[in-house]
């Protein structure tokens, strides 16, 4: 298989979306405003969505295994969340005031999530880190936070150090460097972390405990949605339970990605419970969203009726009532047997892939749990950030093109997610096309 002519076919069959990337590039750098979903020579723009199956602008169809980068579990176009959401346009959009559907929200939360007593709402998984970060300095009055190489937690000064780090400086692998993602990061960023290897409890134990009386939070997130949706160890999470609660450290699990795993997130799966857990995604329902909760004592941080001693929050956009109603319609149609359903195709999807890459003697593995997937381009093992580092990334853009190509819509590192939309016969399909491409490129 040659891409050059992959991306001769993609060019030459979306050419919409072609001339309108070329004028978005004018008034946007890049033509969107977005870097995590472009990809060369230029990304689809998208018209519509419907159940599985998303439309570009050329008018191609393509089931849609990416959802929106897991946001979109009930897939696209849901018509109780479509109701909702224009029911409540009816009433207004926004308010200086609370209104019903986000106190019922957060009730739905903290009905699900064992470690949450109170929530506060946000826009974005970024902001829901860093506001639960700022809870763990404000509650243990300490300044250093502690995260894994190769996690991703938003998009903040605080956590976007050491995220893709380069191998030349990335350090030892049991201590790594911290390391900045990328210029304009402040060098108090790179100053105030410690980072840990993900799945490496040793290590992490000595790090941690090491540094304790300066550490005020560690983060983590239980499925580590960068490297290919790699579940964390059991033993992996326990101990860092276990020396954050014994050295008085804020531990925040990052469940932006990871709550889609089960109704209680995958702080039930694991049983496992964090000081602090932070949502995003699919608690909105496809609306803007971010949530940070935890227990009723580091939550009143933020009760502004406390004289003193409280921690600003402020948001024009917290907490609308359009996010909410889409955030409740969505949480209410997760029952019990929708996540048996997504984890059950999820696994199917999984040992089917497997076989397949056994079978063909191909360069591949496949990571995730639950309704959460990623190729990987290496026979290697991935558990971390340096073994998923091991992935070539030439076959990666070769199977994310040629998938496309193919009527299949992944992230550009060929990590997915299925939707309560997404059928076998999608999924057989997708497999199918997976063969067709790992033969043309020669295995
Ligand atoms: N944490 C994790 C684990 C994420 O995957 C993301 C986004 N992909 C974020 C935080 C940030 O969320 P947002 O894009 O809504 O700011």
């Amino acid at each position: 298989m040659n891409i050059n002519e992959e991306i001769e076919i993609y060019t030459k069959s979306n050419p919409k979306s072609f001339n309108l990337h070329k004028t978005g590039k004018k008034v946007m750098p890049g033509g969107d405003t977005r870097n995590s979903i472009y990809w060369d020579p230029f990304p689809l723009y998208l018209s519509k969505g419907n159940g599985s199956i998303i439309t570009d602008l050329d008018g191609n169809e393509r089931v849609d295994l990416i959802n929106n980068m897991t946001t979109l579990i009930l897939g696209h176009n849901n018509k109780k969340i479509k109701k909702v959401i224009i029911e409540q346009t009816k009433k207004g959009v926004s308010f200086p005031s609370p209104t019903p559907p986000v106190v019922k929200l957060a009730e739905l939360i903290c009905d699900r999530v064992k470690s949450v007593e109170k929530i506060r709402f946000v826009n974005s998984g970024t902001e829901a880190t860093l506001n639960a970060i700022r809870a763990a300095r404000a509650f243990t009055g300490k300044q250093k936070i502690v995260k894994c190489e190769g996690a991703y937690h938003g998009n903040h000064d605080s956590v976007q150090i050491s995220v893709t780090p380069s191998l030349d400086v990335a350090g030892d692998e049991h201590f790594p460097n911290p390391v900045k993602a990328f210029e304009g990061i402040s060098d108090s960023a790179e100053n105030d972390i410690y980072i840990i290897p993900y799945n490496n409890e040793k290590a992490a134990k000595i790090i941690i405990e090491k540094y304790a009386s300066e550490i005020a939070a560690v983060i983590v997130e239980p499925v580590n949605g960068q490297c290919g949706m790699i579940p964390a160890k059991k033993l992996f999470l326990e101990t860092i339970r276990e020396v954050t609660k014994k050295n008085n450290i804020v531990l925040i699990f990052d469940e932006v990605i990871s709550f889609r795993i089960s109704r209680g997130g995958a702080q039930e799966y694991y049983d496992i419970y964090p000081d602090i857990t932070c949502f995003g995604k699919i608690i909105g329902g496809g609306m803007p969203v971010g949530a940070f909760g935890g227990n009723n004592k580091i939550m009143s941080l933020w009760n502004p009726s406390n004289d003193k001693n409280y921690v600003q929050h402020a948001g024009t956009f917290n907490g609308n009532p359009i996010t909410a109603v889409a955030g409740i319609a969505t949480l209410e149609s997760l029952t019990e047997k929708v996540y048996i359903d997504i984890n059950k195709k999820g696994d199917y999807l999984r040992s089917k892939l497997s076989n397949l890459f056994l079978e063909m003697e191909a360069p591949m593995s496949v990571t995730g749990i639950g309704s959460l997937f990623a190729l990987q381009f290496t026979t290697d093992k991935v558990y971390d950030y340096r073994s998923y580092m091991k992935n070539n990334q030439i076959l990666n853009n070769q199977m994310f093109i040629g998938l496309i190509n193919s009527g299949f819509l992944l992230s550009n590192r060929c990590a997915g997610n299925i939707s309560a939309c997404n059928t076998y016969d999608e999924l057989d399909k997708f497999i199918e096309s997976i063969k067709i491409i790992i033969s043309k490129l020669g295995y």
